[in-house]
C-alpha cells in the first residue's frame, strides 16, 4: 500500500535500516560504558563493540581497521583530511588541487586554508560533471601536497575516475583525498585498488545513524598522518580526540556490513527503478538529464524541466520529497553552484530537481512520482507565459524585456 509522502531525497540522508537501529539499542540501554575506560567491564564491552564495528567498516572499503578514524560525519572528516594534511605537510608545499563542484565541506575548508597561506586550484569539470585527468595533471606544481576529488557527486551522481587520479597523485608523490560520502555503500570502493590515501564518509548516507562518520587514513605505502583538529584525550591514534559515540559507531558498522552484502542486488534494483523514472519523465518536452549518464551512481537522477522553477515544481508535488539544488543551499533561492559550474545556464539550473532513490523505495512509489511530476510539469507550463511564447516559436533569448 502506498504511503505518503514519498521519500526521494536519499542523497540528503537515508532512513536508518531497522537492522541498524536494532543493533544500536543495547548500547543505549545496557552497554553504555566509555570505550576508553580500561578498568572495568563496561568499558571493555564498549571497546569490543567499537573494534567490531571498525572491522565491519574497514572491510567494506578493503582497509585495515587501524586505518579507520571515527568522526562526527563527513563534514568533519573532510575538515580533518584537508586541514590535517595541510598542517602536517606544510613544509613540503602549500598547494592543493580540488574541483569546484565538491561539497561545501571541502570547498569552504579550502577557502579557509587560502587565508592561512594555501594556494588552491579549483578545477572546472566538463558538462558531464566529471574531472578530466589531464586537467589535474596540468594543475600539479612542485608545491602540490594534496589532490582532493570527490568519488561521486551528491547532486548529479556522476562518478570520477578515482583510480586514475590516485595513480597520478602517487606517481607525483602527492596525497590523494576523496570525499566518498555518496559512493561508499552504494558502489564498490576499494582504497587499495583505487589508490586512495584518505577517504571521508558518513553513516547517515548509507542507512546508518546521523552524527557519526569516518576518515580512512592510509597506514602503508605511503604512511599518512594528519594533524589533529580536535585536541584532548588522544583518542583515535591521536588524530581525533573525544569520547566515541559507541551506539552510533555500532550502527555505522552494521550499516556497512549490510551494504557490503546487499550492494550488488540493490544497485540492480535501484538503477532499474531510476531508469524507469527517468525514461518516463524525459518524454516531457524540453526536459534534460543533468550530468553524466554513463558514469553515475545507480540511484540518482537530476533533471531540468525547462520553463519551470524547480522550487515551484516541488510545491506542485508536495507528496514527494525531492530537492532542488542541494539540501545545504536550498534555503536560499540561488541556483545550484554544481549545475552552474558544470556549465548550465541559470534558467536550466533553476528548473532542476534531484531524485534520490534508496533501499526503501519501491516501484509503486516511482509510478506515483512519474504520474504526479508529469501532471505538475504540464500544469505549470500551461500557466506559464514563457512556455506559451516558446510554443509559438519565439526565441526567448532574443526578447527584450522591459523593466517594471
Ligand atoms: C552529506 C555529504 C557530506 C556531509 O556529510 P555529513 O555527515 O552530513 O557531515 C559531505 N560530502 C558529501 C558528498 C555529502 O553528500
Amino acid at each position: 500500500m502506498l504511503k505518503l509522502p514519498i521519500y526521494l531525497d536519499n542523497n540528503a540522508t537515508t532512513k536508518p535500516d531497522p537492522r541498524v537501529v536494532e543493533a544500536m539499542l543495547p548500547y543505549f540501554t545496557e552497554y553504555y560504558g566509555n570505550a576508553a575506560s580500561r578498568s572495568h567491564p563496561f568499558g571493555w564491552k564498549a571497546e569490543e563493540a567499537v573494534d567490531y564495528a571498525r572491522e565491519q567498516i574497514a572491510s567494506l572499503i578493503n582497509a585495515n581497521s587501524k586505518e579507520i578514524i571515527f568522526t562526527s560525519g563527513a563534514t568533519e572528516s573532510n575538515n580533518l583530511a584537508i586541514k590535517g594534511v595541510f598542517e602536517m605537510y606544510r613544509e613540503k608545499g602549500n598547494h592543493i588541487i580540488t574541483v569546484n563542484i565538491e561539497h561545501k565541506a571541502v570547498l569552504d575548508t579550502c577557502r579557509k586554508l587560502e587565508k592561512m597561506g594555501a594556494t588552491v586550484t579549483y578545477i572546472t569539470p566538463g558538462i558531464d560533471g566529471i574531472v578530466n585527468i589531464e586537467q589535474i595533471k596540468n594543475a600539479i606544481t612542485p608545491q602540490t601536497i594534496l589532490i582532493s576529488v570527490m568519488y561521486a557527486n551528491n547532486e548529479i551522481g556522476c562518478i570520477n575516475p578515482i583510480k586514475e587520479i590516485g595513480e597520478l597523485a602517487h606517481k607525483n608523490n602527492i596525497l590523494f583525498h576523496t570525499d566518498a560520502t555518496q559512493a561508499i555503500g552504494k558502489i564498490p570502493v576499494n582504497v587499495i585498488n583505487d589508490n586512495i590515501d584518505l577517504a571521508s564518509f558518513s553513516a547517515h548516507k548509507l542507512y546508518g545513524p546521523k552524527g557519526v562518520g569516518a576518515l580512512y587514513v592510509r597506514r602503508k605505502n605511503p604512511r599518512v598522518k594528519v594533524t589533529a583538529q580536535m585536541d584532548g584525550g588522544g583518542h583515535e591514534r591521536g588524530m581525533r580526540s573525544g569520547t566515541l559515540n559507541v551506539p552510533g559507531i555500532v550502527g555505522f558498522g552494521k550499516a556497512c556490513e549490510i551494504a557490503k552484502t546487499e550492494m550488488l542486488d540493490e544497485t540492480k534494483r535501484l538503477s532499474k527503478l531510476r531508469d524507469k523514472l527517468e525514461n518516463e519523465l524525459i518524454k516531457l518536452e524540453e526536459t534534460y538529464i543533468n550530468g553524466s549518464v554513463k558514469s553515475r551512481l545507480p540511484h540518482v537522477s537530476n533533471i531540468s524541466f525547462k520553463f519551470i522553477e524547480g522550487e515551484g515544481l516541488m510545491m506542485g508535488v508536495k507528496d514527494i520529497a525531492v530537492s532542488s539544488g542541494s539540501a545545504c543551499t536550498s534555503a536560499s533561492l540561488e541556483p545550484s553552484y554544481v549545475l552552474k559550474n558544470i556549465g548550465l545556464d541559470d534558467e536550466l539550473a533553476h528548473s532542476s530537481l534531484r531524485f534520490g532513490l534508496g533501499r526503501f523505495t519501491n516501484e509503486e512509489e516511482i509510478d506515483y512520482a512519474i504520474e504526479h511530476v508529469k501532471t505538475a510539469v504540464n500544469k505549470l507550463r500551461e500557466m506559464s507565459p514563457l512556455w506559451e511564447m516558446h510554443k509559438e516559436g519565439i526565441d526567448l533569448k532574443t526578447v527584450e524585456w522591459t523593466e517594471h
